[in-house]
């Protein structure tokens, strides 16, 4: 089934149009190999040359495919358990409204009781470092498997349950953006479950296995690595408990599911994001208290931007006659609904991405400054967001016009007060 020639048509091609869709997928999953190669490496630097290329008998290992089948399992028998509430998503193009699951909380916590269990069971999860590279390729082939199964079963959908993006007719781009935008097998969501459990759970676990090597070989968890770990784990717990904030997310109302999500829901999150915990295991590096503390309050206000903010919007968008946020003040748009030029949003047009910016600065600074490859988060991140802060601004303006424009005029910066 394929949407009508008009929708196609208006349909604007993103990340590249098809050269950007053919490249990445083949682009990116090599580059989480190298960075992984890298930072195992002694020296460590990205542009070392020979480059530190794994060696091919490294990149698989016989357990792998049991490890990941296991945790991914794992991940769906908890997000199956009639645990937590459910709650319904925005209204689809044929008016209707899909249910799902709040329990990704649940399943954090089960989870973490599970790998205390098996510590004490004497599992050696430290192990999971010399064997991050064959994870990694594990991952990847999940995500193309997934893709490739998106992207078959999507001409069985009706025209309704289409992504508006990754409808081309173009096989390369829309393999890569995703054709159908929900895809379930019955009430199994594929990309909500995709967004935050097997991914997002999986990285804490590799950074907790990456303290315990750290333990196994040194025989304490460094303060670096525990700041890691601490950081993050509060991310991921935030995400987790705010879930229900995920059914309003670009990711899940406006992109289909294909190759770029799977990939960075699956691989690229886990396996880059928890750089820094990999790095200090071969780099150790020692940090003053009041170097800690500094980039302790750092992440704190970078937290506090981020969930204030987040959680001001959130309100305003469920409920705008609540007590916190009904003495903000809005502007109207033709298609009924406010924007906010007050509070957060009347600070820069994307507080919530200057927090998040903030936060991960924070959980590279641990590293030390002697290597860029710690940085490579926060680098990539204030990339995708200056590019996902674009395409928003670029969809608010197709929905909201002279409204949108208005509040750009109200609020200047996009994202750093005075800078940008
Ligand atoms: P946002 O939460 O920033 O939402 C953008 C939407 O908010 C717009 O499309 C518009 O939708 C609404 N909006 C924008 N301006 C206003 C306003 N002034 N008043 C009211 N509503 C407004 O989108 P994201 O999904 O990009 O980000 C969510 C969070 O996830 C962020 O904190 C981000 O940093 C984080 N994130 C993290 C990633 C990671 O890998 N760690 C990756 C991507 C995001 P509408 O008007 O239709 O409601």
């Amino acid at each position: 089934m394929k949407l009508g020639k008009r929708e196609r048509r208006s349909a604007e091609r993103e990340f590249g149009g098809t050269l950007g869709a053919t490249c990445i997928p083949v682009f990116l999953p090599l580059t989480v190999l190298y960075l992984l190669s890298v930072c195992q490496s002694p020296r460590a630097s990205v542009l070392q040359w020979p480059p530190p290329l794994p060696h091919t008998s490294h990149l698989w290992h016989p357990w792998v495919p049991a490890i990941i089948g296991g945790w991914i399992a794992l991940q769906i028998f908890l997000y199956m358990l009639p645990v937590g509430k459910i709650s319904q998503g925005l209204v689809l193009r044929d008016g209707s409204r899909l249910k799902y699951p709040i329990n990704g909380f649940q399943a954090l916590c089960v989870t973490g009781l599970l790998l205390v269990l098996c510590l004490w069971l004497g599992m050696p999860l430290g192990h999971l470092f010399e064997l991050m590279v064959p994870l990694a390729v594990c991952a990847i082939v999940v995500a193309y498997l997934l893709s490739l199964y998106l992207y078959i079963r999507s001409f069985w959908a009706s025209p309704h349950a289409l992504a508006l993006g990754g409808n081309t007719g173009n096989p390369l781009y829309d393999f890569f953006m995703g054709r159908e935008l929900n895809p379930r097998i019955g009430s199994f969501d594929l990309k909500y479950f995709c967004e935050l459990r097997p991914g997002l759970i999986g990285w804490v676990v590799l950074n907790l296995a990456m303290l315990m090597k750290e333990v196994e070989l040194r025989d304490s968890p460094s303060l670096p690595m525990l700041l890691v770990n601490v950081f993050q784990l509060l991310y991921v717990t935030d995400a987790l408990w705010n879930e229900e904030a995920v059914l309003t997310t670009m990711d899940i109302v406006h992109d289909g599911f294909g190759f770029m999500l799977a990939f960075g829901d699956l691989a690229w999150v886990p396996f880059t994001y928890s750089l820094q915990a990999a790095f200090l295991v071969v780099h150790p590096h020692t940090l003053s208290p009041l170097t800690a503390l500094g980039i302790i309050i750092l992440n704190g206000v970078g937290y506090y931007i981020f969930r204030r903010s987040n959680s001001q919007k959130n309100q305003f968008r469920r409920d705008p006659t609540h007590k916190s946020v009904a003495h903000l003040e809005t502007i109207a748009t033709a298609t009924g609904k406010r924007l906010l030029v007050s509070g957060w949003w009347g600070f820069v047009r994307h507080p919530n991405y200057l927090g998040d910016i903030l936060m991960a600065l924070a959980w590279s600074l641990p590293c030390g400054v002697s290597h860029i490859l710690p940085y490579f988060y926060v680098i990539y991140f204030t990339i995708l967001l200056i590019h996902r802060e674009d395409r928003d601004e670029r969809q608010c303006r197709a929905k909201y016009g002279v409204a949108w424009d208005t509040y750009c005029r109200r609020v200047p910066y996009r994202i750093i007060p005075y800078l940008y």
